[in-house]
């Protein structure tokens, strides 16, 4: 296939350090994938030294002398350009590191990952303290290099994941939120309280979830030449390429929805990782823009789809002739209720649409203040406990379904969280470009057809991969900034027809 990008001979030699490095990095992703997928418990110091060096030697290659020199170069197209920014940004952060503690971050991630699965199966937060509190002193003292004049420790952590995304405009954004999501849910809770029932005191086998799964991500457009769908404590993605998206669940006898929702979910990342411009493989350009993007296309499909009357009056018969005794003389209008019910509830990815942003906002609120020191790892249970009872008035409990139900701190993704809730307002500024470009939109999902939305979204978004900065494809798909009225604008229209 022909190439993008020009036929510079200093771009060439980027592309093919990029391609090398890709190269490492996708093979410490599989390795990762491996740990939270079939790794057996005991390897876990294994697998840790595995990546470390991995780690190591990655650094040395993206650090080196001359790469630094090929970097001064001058793009001849836009795809050269952003081949440069993005390997400079890559470049700048990790020449500030020095490899000692590169290889340190990565063992002591390894290592927390491993006693975090064992903290949360025995529901026990002692067992995981020490690692974390060593992973969050790691992680600091890294943001600590990298930081420049006039950001703050958490700022540089929300850089990673959020380009020139700061602590400042995060609270901003989100204290303007947090009062509207206030109201909508004490309102809404009880508008819906009870519509959960018909689908509770319930057991759906779990090999016939899978099916369902499968058979409704498979409907979505998830290629499964080009990716796979695991078992994982926490459901994620991994892409390492167009070619290799894998996919995880998880599943719950009683609870049909749980991994259904998270099967649309991960399904919805992987239609963007296997929707990028192929040319753009082995490249940095191959990606999302950013998490927050990334994030609003699995909550695209998760919520404005996978909870929507549409979708289910195509997908409802599907689950029914699969559970027929459990959900045979379930009414449609009934069953879509229940799958939007607002209450406060413990689990993050099991949140619905409204109360889920109060999750966010919760743990933004934690991990800024465990960044800066005035809350300490030993206190973080009775603290979730406690920030529990002020945002959502209840109580976990055990430390499973508490302190411990996410995987982000054991991985040191410190400023990952607030990238969640980014994603639930551009999907709703999304969602309403879409049904003024394509007015047949959910008139072709009632009847099953999702071809034509997955295609508006790869044209629109997919396939950019990494070429323009979130803002700027905010911006140019949807012709405004991010404007999270359209957040609430959605709530509102979409609880008022549901439930009407
Ligand atoms: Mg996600």
């Amino acid at each position: 296939m022909a190439s993008i990008f020009s036929k510079d001979k200093k771009i060439r030699e980027l592309l093919r350090r990029s391609r090398e490095l890709k190269s490492i990095s996708g093979a410490s992703a599989i390795l990762e994938w491996d740990q939270e997928t079939f790794m057996p418990p005991e390897a876990a110091t294994l697998r840790a030294g595995q990546l470390s060096v991995l780690a190591g030697i990655y650094h040395d290659h993206l650090i080196s002398r001359d790469l630094r020199e090929l970097l001064k170069s001058k793009g001849k197209n836009i795809y050269d350009t952003a081949l440069l920014r993005l390997m400079k940004r890559s470049y700048e952060k990790e020449a500030k590191l020095p490899k000692e503690l590169v290889e340190a971050l990565s063992r002591q991630t390894s290592l927390a990952t491993a006693s975090w699965q064992e903290a949360k199966k025995k529901s026990d937060f002692s067992i995981f303290q020490s690692d974390l509190e060593k992973l969050l002193a790691l992680s600091v003292k890294a943001a600590k290099y990298v930081q420049k004049k006039g950001q703050s420790v958490y700022d540089v952590m929300l850089d990673d994941f959020e380009e020139g995304l700061t602590e400042k405009e995060t609270e901003r954004i989100f204290e303007a939120l947090k009062p509207k999501l206030v109201v909508l849910a004490q309102r809404l809770s009880l508008q819906t309280r009870g519509a959960g029932k018909v689908l509770k005191g319930k057991k759906f086998a779990i090999e016939k979830q899978k099916e369902i799964g499968e058979e409704i991500i498979r409907k979505m457009g998830f290629n499964f030449e080009a990716g796979r769908q695991d078992i994982a404590a926490h459901p994620f993605t991994q892409p390492i390429g167009t070619g290799d998206v894998r996919i995880t669940s998880r599943y719950n006898e009683s609870s049909l929805m749980e991994s259904v929702l998270a099967s649309i979910h991960e399904a919805g990342h992987a239609l963007y990782y296997q929707g990028v411009d192929t040319r753009f493989d082995e490249t940095s350009l191959y990606g999302s823009a950013s998490l927050g993007m990334s994030e609003s296309q699995s909550r695209f499909w998760e919520n404005h789809v996978g909870r929507s009357l549409a979708f289910w009056n195509f997908f409802l018969p599907l689950i029914q002739r699969t559970f027929p005794e459990q959900l045979g003389k379930l009414k449609m209008r009934e069953f879509v209720k229940a799958v939007n019910v607002v209450e406060p509830s413990l689990i993050r990815t099991e949140a619905d649409e409204v109360t889920y942003g109060l999750h966010i906002i919760l743990r933004f609120d934690i991990e800024r203040q465990l960044v800066s020191g005035k809350i300490k790892v030993a206190d973080l249970p009775a603290v979730w406990n406690q920030k529990m009872k002020e945002y959502l008035g209840i109580v976990p409990g055990n430390e499973r379904v508490g302190v411990l139900q996410d995987i982000h701190w054991a991985h040191g993704t410190f400023g990952y969280f607030p990238t969640y809730l980014l994603g639930n307002l551009i999907a709703a500024q999304v969602w309403y470009t879409i049904k003024k470009q394509m007015p047949t939109v959910e008139a072709d999902i009632q009847k099953g057809e999702l071809k034509p939305l997955r295609e508006w979204l790869r044209v629109n978004i997919y396939q950019y991969g990494k070429l323009y900065k979130t803002g700027e494809l905010v911006k140019k798909v949807t012709g405004e900034d991010l404007n999270p009225d359209y957040f609430i604008r959605y709530l509102e229209e979409k609880f008022s027809s549901i439930y009407k």
